[in-house]
């Protein structure tokens, strides 16, 4: 029979850039072969996206496929991307960032991207840690945790970034893990599809650092607590805030229709 190379094959740079730089078991790759699927099925031309990244395990996504990349600085994916949309609005603008990267550092601009209602699909992978540095608190390290920076637990109660989002006015909200793969493929082509601001957020596993903390020590128990703690939002509604403690709500939890802002750019020029 003949072989056929793997379809993620066809978008790597895998003669310049690798090996990568990935723990073995981190969740990143797994979303890195879903976007790759998806794009491949929606059937985008490799000229017609661009991937922009900040800093971090996250950040690096990009360098490693053969796509329009943008390496940036830490926080800053969504300032880049902004300015590429407006440019060259036919092209289809992704971001890559970490949790850290997005809602900690690059928060503001996460908010105000949100806000304008930019048209950028933008992926937050949600591991709850700053995994590259030595893993240090992000902003959606639990509350009580032990960290490389809370030997004694974290003080800080964790954000949600999905509702930081929709509070600011992004078009499509959602979230999915990287168990969950079938819902991330869906996910990921609704947000590409979406004439405004998405976000989806993709909780993932750290294995060599958060995964210490929750007491999980393979990606295996990871990625089985990841199945055990999701709840779809359709459930999750009938059910009260304690009920939902703890628990990982899956979906879209924001689908709406806002002018956004690169067709009120589009209409002043
Ligand atoms: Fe993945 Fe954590 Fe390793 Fe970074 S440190 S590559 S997030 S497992």
């Amino acid at each position: 029979m003949k072989e056929t190379a793997h379809l993620v094959h066809e978008y790597l740079r895998s003669s310049k850039k690798f090996p990568h730089i990935w723990c073995a078991g981190c969740g990143i790759g797994i979303f890195m072969q879903a976007l790759i699927r998806v794009i491949d099925q929606i059937g985008y031309s490799k000229d017609d996206i661009v991937l922009v990244s900040g800093i971090g395990c996250s950040g690096r996504l990009p360098v490693y496929v053969d796509f329009n990349t943008l390496h940036t600085t830490h926080g800053r994916a969504l300032t880049f991307a902004t300015g590429i949309k407006l440019a060259k609005p036919r092209l289809k603008v992704i971001t890559i960032m970490g949790d850290g990267d997005a809602i900690a550092i690059g928060g503001n601009h996460l908010i105000h991207a949100a806000r304008r209602n930019v048209e950028v699909a933008s992926f937050v992978i949600n591991n709850n840690v700053y995994g590259m540095t030595g893993g240090q608190c992000s902003p959606t390290t639990p509350y009580k945790a032990k960290t490389t920076s809370s030997p004694y637990g974290n003080l800080e109660p964790d954000f949600d970034i999905c509702r930081v989002v929709e509070a600011a006015g992004a078009a499509f909200v959602a979230r999915s893990t990287v168990y969950h793969t079938r819902l991330l493929d869906q996910l990921i082509g609704k947000a590409l599809k979406k004439k405004g601001f998405a976000m989806v957020e993709v909780v993932s596993q750290c294995v060599t650092y958060s995964g210490r903390w929750l007491g999980l020590d393979s990606p295996v128990e990871m990625m089985k607590w990841q199945k055990n703690n999701a709840i779809r939002v359709e459930k999750a509604r009938e059910l009260g805030e304690t009920a939902l403690k703890g628990k990982i709500v899956t979906g879209v939890l924001v689908d709406r229709e806002r002018p956004s802002y690169c067709e009120e750019y589009g209409k002043l020029l």
